[in-house]
């Protein structure tokens, strides 16, 4: 049997002849660069995130996830000397572009049931220079956006929401009102690299956000700063949506409601297969958020002893030819290209505590019952060997 840790050729085979169809729309048009596939995937993705006449959400596509995230904080003007708070337990491109832009990441610890930024964490950083905080809605679920959009209002700060792992996931903002990750904050940033829970066949990225003024400048910040064609107000980038991506994200949008619902069914066989282990604690789902599992990260009940049994089980699965992910293996504090902005950071015991602790197992829209009792199996016999 073939196991992925992501079947992107699995899901393409069943909307084949749509995408192909679409593409090729593409290639007759001629229309490569911010064509009508653009227009048409923007507006429709924008309705999906729940905009509407009297409280429209701006959907701004870009060529990233990473791109998405610098644009959002040259829209703000945060810039050199600024501190933004954010976690270390994440994907380089987080702090990779505030540094770029000379701002201050200050890195603070996450939740060890949620994997994401802990409020108390984050008020304990705020000083008169932080300008913005950036949870990064993890593995699929919402950093607690009630906490820290109080913290943001308290302090006048900007909440920038890192939904590259999290489209479609929201968060209970008041009893019964559901609000979608990315609309929350200031600026919602996400990524559409293929293994993302809405994946194009090649790069993307957007931003959202509520402020019509600044997605203004956010279209502008990712034209050249421009607004008329040779004519540039402020300093931006080259950072555009290719035509051919879009058109595929069009034809994937309408599917992604049932593509997160098959992640968490996945999730759920996975929960009954191993729940019940001294060793191992399955994904811990927040009651005000739900998890749209971009990633189901097992973790261990090791704490303080270190990636013994992670390490174990890894070259277990890998012998047994298991597909497996370690996200992330060195939190951004300890990467060799920030020693020297970590130590603007505290010490971060959970992060580098759930560093030694987690792993991933296959995740994707294609998982069958049988492919996830053989990982499964493999990984209770691998635990029960270290044992
Ligand atoms: C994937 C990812 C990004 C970057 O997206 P790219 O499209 O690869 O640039 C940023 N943040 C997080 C948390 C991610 O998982």
């Amino acid at each position: 049997m073939q196991l992925h840790m992501v079947d992107v050729r699995g899901q393409y085979a069943r909307i084949q002849d749509e995408v192909d169809a679409a593409v090729l729309n593409v290639i007759r048009s001629g229309q490569f660069i911010n064509g009508p596939a653009v227009k048409s995937f923007t507006a429709n993705l924008a309705n999906w995130l729940g905009s509407t006449e009297s409280d429209p959400v701006h959907v701004i596509p870009c060529a990233n996830g990473t791109d998405a995230l610098q644009a959002a904080f040259m829209a703000l003007g945060i810039g050199p000397g600024d501190e933004v708070i954010t976690p270390s337990f994440t994907f380089i491109s987080t702090v990779e572009i505030l540094h770029l832009l000379r701002i201050i990441p200050v890195m603070v610890d996450v939740d060890p049931c949620t994997f994401t930024l802990d409020p108390a964490a984050v008020a304990n950083a705020i000083t008169p220079k932080t300008k913005a905080i950036l949870p990064v809605h993890l593995y699929g679920q919402c950093a607690d956006m009630s906490a820290l959009r109080a913290l943001a209002d308290a302090h006048d700060l900007a909440l920038v929401e890192d939904t590259a792992q999290a489209i479609g996931s929201s968060w209970e903002t008041a009893p019964g009102q559901w609000e979608q990750a990315g609309t929350m904050g200031t600026i919602g940033t996400t990524s559409f690299f293929p293994s993302k829970n809405l994946g194009a066949y090649g790069d993307g990225g957007a931003c959202f956000t509520r402020d019509a003024d600044l997605a203004e400048r956010l279209r502008m910040i990712c034209n050249h700063g421009s607004r008329r064609r040779y004519e540039h107000e402020i300093i931006g980038m080259n950072s555009r949506l290719d035509s051919i991506q879009a058109a595929i994200l069009d034809v994937k949008l309408p599917h992604l409601q049932d593509y997160n619902a098959a992640r968490q069914e996945a999730a759920g066989r996975y929960d009954a297969l191993l729940e019940g282990h001294p060793m191992i604690a399955t994904p811990y789902r927040h009651p005000k958020s739900d998890h749209v599992f971009h990633q189901y990260t097992l973790k261990f009940n090791t704490k303080g002893d270190g990636p013994g049994l992670r390490d174990h089980l890894a070259r277990h699965l890998g012998q047994e030819g298991i597909p497996f992910g370690v996200y992330y293996p060195k939190p951004i504090h300890q990467q060799p290209a920030f020693v020297d902005v970590a130590s603007a950071s505290a010490a971060l015991p959970v992060t580098d505590d759930l560093t030694d602790r987690v792993i991933s197992l296959p995740m994707h829209t294609e998982m069958t019952p049988k492919q996830q009792e053989l990982v499964c199996d493999a990984v209770l016999r691998g635990v029960d060997d270290y044992l």
